[in-house]
C-alpha cells in the first residue's frame, strides 16, 4: 500500500520526505503542487528532481473520490455524492455567494448521534471518514470549480464542517484536515473562514480549542435539557450547562470573540414565544455573565422520514423579534440549493436503507442532471503551474 498524499498536513508530510531520505523543504513544493495546482500526477511536479518524482510513483498516490452525481440547484448551489466505498457514500455542497464560496464539507459517513430532525442522524452511523477523505470533498471541489467557473483564482473562501457527520466525534481525522485547510501552503484559508459545527461533544469542544482554535458553531435546538434531550441525544451525555460552560471556554481561544448556536426551527415543538424567552434567558445569564454568540434560525428542512414540520415564517421572525429584542444578534438562514435536497440536514447521502446501495448509485449514474467533469489529476491541460 502507498501512502494517500492526501492524509498528510504539511508537517505529516515532511515527516513522510524524510522517509524517503528528502529534505523537508521538498514537502513544501509537494504540498502547494498538490493543493494549490491541483495536480495529480507527479510528472507534472516540474521543480522536484526526476528522482524524487520517480521515488513518489512507487511509494505514493494522491486518492481522489470518485463522484457518483452531481446536481446543480437553480441557485447556483452545487451537490457532490462521493463514494467512499463499501456502499457509502457522503456529500459535499458549494454555496456561492456575492462575497464568498464556502463548501460544506462531511465528516463522517452517516452519524451516531441521531438527532430527530436530521435525515443523516436518521440513516445511522457507518464509519468515520479518513483525513485523505475529508480533504479530497475541498480538493475536489475547489480545481472543478476552477474550471468550470474558468477562473485561475481561488474560488473557496469558506468551508463549513456542517456536512454529514459529527466533526468531533471523528478528531484524529478532522484536526490534520483542518490543518490542510489552514496551511498557506494549502488552502491559506484564515481560522475565521473555518466553521467546525458540533451538536455538543464538550471535551473534544475543548481539545479543539487548544490544538485547533477555528471558528466554532454550536448545534443547540432548545432552551432546555427536557427537550433537547429529546432532540439531540448527546445532550443526556453533555448537558445545557456543561455545553454553555466549554462554550465560554472556547471563546478564549476562538478566531472569533463570539460562537454561533445553530436552531432549527421546528413547528409546534421549539419555536414557541416561550422558547425564545427561556433561549434568551439561557444565552444571557448563563454562569453569571452569559456566552457571547450570535443565533442562526435555521428553517427545518423537512425529510419524509421525520414526521415534524417547518415552522412558519410569521413564528420565525417572532421568535427572531424576541431574541433580538433581549440583544441577541440573530440571523435566519436562507435556504440555499433545497430544489437539489443539498439544503442543511437533507444530506443523507443516500445511504439510508444500506442493502440498496449498490444499486442506488447504479441510478444516480443515470440521473445526473449535468456530466461530471473529470477529477483534478484527469484533466491535465487545465493545470497552470
Ligand atoms: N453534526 C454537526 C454538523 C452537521 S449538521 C452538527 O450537528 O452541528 C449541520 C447543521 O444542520 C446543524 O446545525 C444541524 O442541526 C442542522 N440540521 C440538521 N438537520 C437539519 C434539517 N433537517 N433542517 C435544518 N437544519 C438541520
Ligand atoms: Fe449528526 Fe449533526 Fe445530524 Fe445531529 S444534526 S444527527 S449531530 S449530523
Amino acid at each position: 500500500m502507498t501512502a494517500n498524499l492526501l492524509d498528510f498536513d504539511l508537517e505529516g508530510l515532511a515527516a513522510f520526505c524524510e522517509r524517503l531520505g528528502e529534505k523537508r523543504f521538498r514537502a513544501t513544493q509537494l504540498f502547494r503542487w498538490i493543493h494549490q495546482k491541483g495536480a495529480t500526477d507527479f510528472d507534472q511536479m516540474s521543480d522536484l528532481a526526476k528522482s524524487l518524482r520517480e521515488k513518489l510513483k512507487t511509494t505514493a498516490h494522491l486518492q481522489a473520490l470518485p463522484v457518483i452525481s452531481q446536481h446543480e440547484s437553480a441557485d447556483g448551489t452545487i451537490k457532490w455524492l462521493f463514494d467512499v466505498g463499501g456502499g457509502n457514500a457522503v456529500e459535499a455542497v458549494f454555496i456561492p455567494e456575492d462575497d464568498r464560496g464556502t463548501l460544506c464539507v462531511s465528516s463522517q459517513a452517516g452519524c451516531a448521534v441521531g438527532c430527530r430532525f436530521c435525515s443523516t442522524g436518521h440513516q445511522g452511523f457507518s464509519r468515520n471518514l479518513s483525513t485523505g477523505e475529508i480533504v479530497a470533498q475541498l480538493w475536489f471541489a475547489e480545481h472543478f470549480l476552477r474550471r468550470h467557473l474558468q477562473t485561475s483564482g481561488r474560488v473557496i473562501s469558506n468551508v463549513v464542517m456542517m456536512g454529514m457527520g459529527e466533526p468531533l466525534q471523528n478528531y484524529s481525522a478532522l484536526v490534520p484536515a483542518l490543518r490542510v485547510m489552514l496551511d498557506d501552503h494549502g488552502y491559506g484559508l484564515s481560522r475565521r473562514r473555518v466553521t467546525v459545527s458540533t451538536s455538543g461533544v464538550v471535551p473534544m469542544m475543548d481539545r479543539l480549542g487548544e490544538d485547533c482554535p477555528v471558528a466554532l458553531a454550536v448545534s443547540l435546538h432548545a432552551p432546555n435539557d427536557a427537550l433537547r434531550d429529546n432532540l439531540v441525544p448527546l445532550n443526556r451525555k453533555y448537558p445545557l450547562a456543561e455545553l454553555l460552560d466549554a462554550c465560554n471556554r472556547y471563546l478564549v481561544h476562538a478566531p472569533r470573540d463570539f460562537i454561533t448556536f445553530e436552531y432549527c426551527m421546528l413547528d409546534g415543538v421549539n419555536d414557541q414565544p416561550e422558547h425564545a424567552r427561556q433561549l434568551a434567558e439561557l444565552v444571557r445569564r448563563h454562569g453569571g455573565s452569559g456566552v457571547s454568540c450570535k443565533l442562526n434560525l435555521i428553517p427545518f428542512n423537512p425529510f419524509p422520514a421525520s414526521g415534524l414540520l417547518r415552522s412558519p415564517h410569521s413564528q420565525v421572525q417572532a421568535f427572531a423579534k424576541i431574541l433580538s429584542d433581549a440583544g441577541i444578534v440573530t440571523t435566519v438562514r436562507k435556504t440555499r440549493g433545497d430544489d437539489i435536497d443539498a439544503a442543511c440536514g437533507q444530506l443523507a447521502g443516500d445511504v439510508r436503507d444500506r442493502t440498496r446501495v449498490g444499486e442506488r448509485i447504479a441510478q444516480q449514474r443515470t440521473v445526473m442532471l449535468m456530466p461530471v467533469k473529470p477529477a483534478p489529476g484527469e484533466a491535465k491541460e487545465t493545470l497552470r503551474p
